[in-house]
């Protein structure tokens, strides 16, 4: 089951498939999905540190659940 949280990007509560962040290797809270067509995953510190660039360019961005990204302002609700 998935959610439409906001319109720009698409923000989807989801199950993360099983990845890995791109920065650092732990295991991914977020993958973002671009226009470009490219992927990237992020862990939760990742994620929150790239919020802003990521809700900017990224075209749907899956969330992991109970994970509260910086980059919406009510990921629970
Ligand atoms: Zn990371």
């Amino acid at each position: 089951m998935t959610r439409t949280l906001i319109s720009r990007p698409a923000v989807r509560v989801a199950g993360v498939p099983d990845s890995r962040c791109d920065r650092c290797g732990a295991a991914a809270k977020l993958v973002a999905q671009f226009p470009s067509g490219g992927m990237l995953a992020f862990c939760g510190h990742h994620a929150n540190r790239f919020a802003d660039r990521i809700a900017e360019t990224a075209e749907v961005v899956v969330v992991e659940p109970h994970f509260a990204w910086r980059g919406v302002e009510d990921p629970a609700a």
